[in-house]
């Protein structure tokens, strides 16, 4: 029983051990350019690597088998060499391409991370509301936009990171993911909520819970993020529904955008803070600085304003 329980023991501090240097940034090799990339610091959990600790409840309980196999897999695959590449070489893709990125994007590089960092911090939201003429005189025409939609626009600093954040996306697979809407107008989105609540009151609703029910979904005219200029929707499916955020595609996107200066801005567990609805097709243009923090940190917009004003 005592060899049992040291037993125990000593697996117990040793997936403790395999746990603390798995959570550690992992390297992983990039396949196109035989650099590595060194993953940023992510503060979400690893519940793979925490959670099957929970069994050691007694000393006679041993650590499941398959939480030793799994975590050694890591170790191993962690401890795995890139191809050898010269020394030189290394040093001057990393510099070139900390990212990692498969395209040769560095001519979008002084968009993706404007020099100006703070210029695209614009915050939209029903108790932030733009006024009906705010129009932003650097609307570019975006290349990349969906066939059987009119001509999309954003502010040429946007388009050209978004321009930059698709063709890397569709060299790593996301082939069909399409903007189908950028910049849109005072008018155009009062359109769009006039014409929804119209069709809420014909199911039988009032005017007043139409428009409360719409106002979840779509943004009032002048509360849009889209007027900025600095919001895009683009998914792969007929019409933005929440199921895409079941897709490989939105899985990448949501993950890779800040590289590009782009965050999710609607995320399901900040719903109570930007009073709409997760949409995994709508992604804000910030610059690539306060991205990756926003990323980072795992806040949503509003939360990201207020901790700046807290530490400034
Ligand atoms: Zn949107």
């Amino acid at each position: 029983m005592k060899f049992i329980r040291t037993a125990a023991l000593l697996i117990a501090a040793f997936t403790l051990l395999c746990a603390a240097l798995t959570s550690c940034d992992i390297t992983v090799p990039d396949e196109t350019t035989g650099t590595t990339y060194v993953s940023p610091v992510i503060t979400s959990p690893t519940p793979e690597t925490i959670a099957p600790l929970d069994p050691i409840t007694d000393g006679e309980t041993t650590v499941p088998d398959e939480t030793v196999t799994e975590t050694t897999a890591e170790i191993t695959t962690e401890g795995t060499t890139a191809p050898p590449v010269t020394e030189s070489e290394t040093t001057t893709k990393a510099i070139e391409n900390p990212l990692g990125f498969k395209v040769d994007l560095s001519a979008y590089e002084k968009y993706m991370d404007p020099a100006d960092k703070d210029a695209y911090l614009i915050l939209v939201n029903p108790s932030n509301p733009v006024g009906k003429d705010y129009k932003p005189t650097d609307l570019e025409p975006l290349v990349d936009t969906r066939s059987d939609r009119s001509k999309r626009y954003m502010r040429l600093y946007a388009a050209m990171s978004l321009e930059a954040f698709l063709k890397e996306a569709r060299a790593n697979g996301c082939k069909n993911v399409t903007v189908t809407s950028a910049y849109r107008s005072y008018d155009s989105q009062k359109e769009i909520f006039d014409g929804d609540v119209e069709k809420l009151m014909k199911k039988g609703y009032s005017k007043e819970e139409a428009i409360a029910i719409e106002r979840k979904d779509t943004a009032y005219p002048g509360e849009s993020e889209h007027q900025t200029g600095l919001a895009v929707d683009m998914h792969n499916m007929s019409s933005a529904q929440q199921a895409f955020a079941n897709t490989y595609e939105a899985q990448w996107l949501a993950e890779n955008c800040w590289k590009f200066g782009f965050i999710l801005r609607y995320m399901p567990d900040k719903e109570d803070i930007t009073t709409y609805v997760y949409e995994p097709w709508h992604f804000r243009y910030v610059g690539r600085y306060h991205a990756q923090r926003i990323y980072e940190l795992h806040m949503c917009l509003e939360e990201y304003i207020e901790y700046l004003e807290n530490n400034p």
